[in-house]
């Protein structure tokens, strides 16, 4: 995790918030290939969940949300964890993640000092909204993103005729008072999730939770992520949620050991029913297809974090490589080693970075004109400075999976070289087909490592 965290720093995925000051605890800043790859992340899941169904529409609730919002979520009642602090070394525990015998002995795991009593601690951030901090001005930042689904289900029947089964999908931040806060961007007190809210009869809740769980599985095999470093966790009974029937994780092989990337929820009527006790609202469906038929439907949900999802495709696109048997190309001398993250070339901030030779002659000028020319359709680089072996393990760095180079045979034959991250392969490519041979191999991608 060390070596991500720093190359994540070096080329400018990721920041710590606040650094100058010390670092904000709990909170990160997404620099330039950062912001592009979390985009591409999520971009790919709004397009699996919405473009690719066809009952799914979206919605971007706000994140302020009435106070009551979350009185009847259970929220304000059940979204705590337990803490314990230590009273010699002050280090505070999450009292559920340390062995049982520190507990029972009421001993730090740390220093082995004394252990306060176990107390809940609720997770939601809490604020004033207007000058009077009174309760009656108390406002929450959402823990998650759920909830502005189910209260806004209704305006979505009704402003795209939905039918049930339909769903409602959701990309945005979310905050906790997490109590550890550790392992880089892992978990963190300002997050974002992308969540996917699937209403269904209830009575066929169980059938469609299984679907998803299916779907949910095979998203990930299509990003291409090591399908032998993902599990399902089902949750026990002490694990389940207030609300939910059944929950599977999907966990994936972190660097520090499985941890959840994913939540698949049977959530049941609970939310619906919740909102319709505290608003005095009727939240049932009525089925025109079905003689109006009325019930409160069941739910679905589908929970990802996306900023999770970075850090998983960070740690499932690291590798490093040596290199020495391909020295004989430009590509550097005996105990030459690369750092390389496979990315996938749909999540890759940059698609390809282009490359002239050397600065003069013309071959600046024919590079710069063919960045041009990809630049609408396609993200790219422009490097001229270095020896260009070094350049391409710059690109590696980055996860760029295509570099075109320019050199003296482009002048004469309008041919560029088309240098494959993966394998470091290297052929020649009339200019003139570029772009259409940069979308043939990105549709074709198969990671080979
Ligand atoms: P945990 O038990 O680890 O605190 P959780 O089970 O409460 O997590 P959910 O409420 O199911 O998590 O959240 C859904 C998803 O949101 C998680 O699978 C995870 O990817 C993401 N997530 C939750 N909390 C955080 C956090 N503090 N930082 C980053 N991502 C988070």
């Amino acid at each position: 995790m060390e070596k991500i965290t720093s190359l994540a720093k070096r080329r400018g995925f990721v920041f710590q918030s606040s650094e100058i000051y010390g670092g904000q605890n709990g909170a990160w800043d997404y620099g330039p290939l950062g912001i592009e790859l979390k985009n591409r992340i999520a971009g790919a899941w709004w397009k699996e969940m919405t473009r690719l169904h066809d009952n799914i529409a979206g919605l971007d609730a706000a994140i302020l949300m009435h106070p009551r919002v979350w009185e009847a979520s259970g929220h304000v009642e059940n979204f705590t964890d337990p803490l314990v602090d230590c009273k010699k070394c002050k280090l505070r525990f999450r009292a559920d993640m340390i062995p049982e015998e520190n507990l029972a002995a009421k001993k730090c795991p740390d220093c082995g000092g004394e252990l306060t009593d176990t107390r809940k601690f609720n997770l939601m951030f809490k604020s004033h909204i207007g000058p009077a901090e009174d309760t009656a001005s108390v406002i929450y930042l959402r823990p998650e993103t759920a909830q502005g689904i189910y209260v806004n289900y209704k305006n979505i029947i009704q402003s795209n005729r939905m039918k049930i089964p339909f769903g409602i999908a959701q990309i945005g931040k979310a905050f906790r008072n997490e109590i550890v806060t550790k392992n880089f961007i892992f978990r963190t007190c300002e997050f974002e999730q992308m969540e996917m809210q699937y209403f269904v009869k209830p009575g066929a809740d169980e059938e469609w939770f299984n679907e998803w769980r299916k779907q949910r599985w095979a998203y990930y095999e299509k990003l291409g992520v090591k399908m032998d470093h993902l599990r399902w966790h089902q949750h026990g009974k002490d694990e389940l949620a207030h609300y939910a029937k059944d929950a599977y994780d999907i966990e994936y092989l972190f660097p520090m050991g499985w941890r959840e990337l994913e939540g698949v929820h049977n959530r049941t009527d609970y939310d619906l029913r919740r909102h319709a006790q505290f608003s005095g609202k009727d939240m049932q469906y009525i089925d025109q297809d079905a003689g109006n038929e009325r019930y409160i439907p069941y739910i679905i949900e589908t929970s990802a974090g996306l900023t999770r999802n970075v850090l998983m495709i960070l740690c499932d696109a690291y590798d490093e490589e040596q290199v020495a048997e391909k020295s004989a190309s430009s590509e550097g001398g005996a105990d030459d080693w690369r750092t390389v993250l496979r990315f996938h070339p749909d999540l890759a901030p940059v698609t390809a970075a282009i490359l002239p030779l050397m600065k003069k002659d013309g071959l600046a000028e024919m590079a710069q004109d063919i960045r041009n020319e990809l630049q609408d359709d396609y993200s790219t680089d422009y490097d001229q400075s270095g020896a260009i072996g070094r350049r391409y393990r710059r690109q590696d760095e980055a996860g760029t999976p295509f570099c075109i180079t320019v050199d003296y045979q482009s002048k004469d034959d309008n041919t560029v070289t088309l240098r494959f991250r993966d394998s470091m392969e290297q052929v020649r490519v009339p200019r003139s087909e570029l772009a259409a041979r940069l979308k043939q191999e990105i549709k074709g991608y198969k990671r080979i490592k």
